[in-house]
């Protein structure tokens, strides 16, 4: 791949998770001179997250917004993960798909509403019995007596992405600056070693981000989160083929397979602050949820156990606009920051280059006050 002439404006992104990233390898792959700022690049949530890119299956009632910025995302992956690819970098897109399992009659009624659901929004879903679940995915508990199988809802490995879109960011000829900005406006960023100007300033600080522009705070909050990694031993049954999800005592629990036997289970949600210890009844939650439905994943080795802070909206809408100061903000993904990647970049390069919003992104701008409640 041969780098383009950089001659549109001078961009500096502030936050290399995986909005920061999508962001400098689109607006640099445009053309625009790209900045990152980031101490830590390819790390923050987007390091810990579970990666399922699934607008329904994680969507709540009344979060249309939500739902519509997802749906246009979704339809949006497989370009962006292809092009990517199309660069030497490979996100490690699965189209395998999810099932969702339900244990009791109520679990039923929920899967036959999301199915309905499903079926409006002209997406497939299929209702199963758990019979034909477990001849679909092997291994999951006897106790599942009903799913939905749902093939558009796909998963990422959340670290391959994020070393395709750093590698394909700096072979596009971003610059990364390996420092925290300590203040930003709309036409300049300050570290420790000084401040430089630029003609755009994108905010991608996740979490964090309420801490660098006062017209965040109050808006966008850490919301943490516990996950863990396990490894099918030999002698084990492999891990699912699709991500699993269902719901454990009212608690909601995943299982996302990767390449080469790896499997993540996510996720807890807990208001902590900043706080990003791993607790032990995070993890024995996780597991005994885990086991309700794959038996098999107690023989498995554990390999990992992570803590990450989700930025939070009260709306769960993220906020992708203008500021008042004019700090272009690319923050508050919430639990769909993988998901939403490339509607955002999308979104950033159409605000960048004065073009029209993709679908469902004028909904998140920053000055909506009608969904929204402080946190
Ligand atoms: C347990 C868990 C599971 C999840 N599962 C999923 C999932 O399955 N699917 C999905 O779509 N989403 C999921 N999410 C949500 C997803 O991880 C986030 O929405 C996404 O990672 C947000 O990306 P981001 O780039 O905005 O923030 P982050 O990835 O948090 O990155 C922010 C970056 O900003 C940097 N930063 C902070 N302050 C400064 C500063 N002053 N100067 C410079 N840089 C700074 C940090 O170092 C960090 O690298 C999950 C999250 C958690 C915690």
């Amino acid at each position: 791949m041969t780098e383009r002439p950089q001659s549109g404006t001078a961009v500096a992104v502030v936050g290399a998770g995986v909005i920061g990233l999508a962001v400098a390898w689109r607006a640099a792959a445009a053309g625009h001179r790209v900045t990152v700022f980031d101490p830590g690049p390819g790390r923050g949530a987007s390091w810990v997250a579970g990666g399922m890119l699934a607008p329904v299956t994680e969507a709540w009632p009344g979060e249309e917004a939500v739902l519509e910025l997802g749906e246009e995302s979704l339809r949006r992956w497989p370009g962006f993960a292809a092009d990517l690819r199309a660069e030497g970098f490979d996100p490690g897109l699965s189209l395998a798909g999810t099932v969702v399992a339900g244990f009791d009659r109520a679990d039923a009624e929920q899967l036959e509403i999301l199915a309905g659901y499903l079926h409006g929004l002209g997406r497939e879903a299929r209702l199963v019995t758990g019979r034909e679940l477990r001849r679909a995915e092997a291994g999951l508990a006897g106790a599942v007596r009903a799913g939905l199988l749902v093939p558009g809802d796909l998963a990422v490995d959340n670290r391959r992405l994020l070393d395709a879109l750093l590698g394909a960011a700096r072979a596009r000829g971003a610059e990364f600056v390996a420092e925290s900005a300590a203040t930003v406006s709309a036409g300049a960023v300050s570290t420790a070693s000084g401040t430089r100007e630029f003609g755009a300033v994108v905010l991608c600080a996740g979490a964090w981000s309420a801490r660098l522009v006062p017209e965040l705070a109050g808006r966008v909050r850490p919301l943490k989160g516990e996950i863990l990694r396990l490894r099918a031993r030999r002698g084990c049954l492999p891990p699912p083929r699709r991500t699993v999800r269902a719901s454990v005592e009212g608690r909601p629990v995943y299982l996302v397979p990767r390449d080469g036997g790896e499997l993540v289970l996510g996720a807890t949600q807990y208001e902590a602050g900043f706080d990003d210890t791993v607790t032990a009844r995070g993890v024995r939650e996780l597991l005994e949820a885990a086991e309700r439905i794959f038996p098999s994943v107690a023989e498995y080795e554990l390999t990992e156990v992570t803590a990450g802070l989700r930025a939070a909206s009260a709306d769960n809408l993220p906020y992708l606009g203008a500021l008042p100061g004019g700090v272009l903000a690319a923050a508050g993904h919430h639990r769909h920051g993988l998901l939403l990647a490339p509607v955002t970049a999308d979104a950033v390069l159409a605000l960048l280059d004065g073009k029209p919003l993709p679908p469902g992104a004028a909904a998140a701008h920053p000055d909506r006050t009608h969904s929204e409640e402080r946190v």
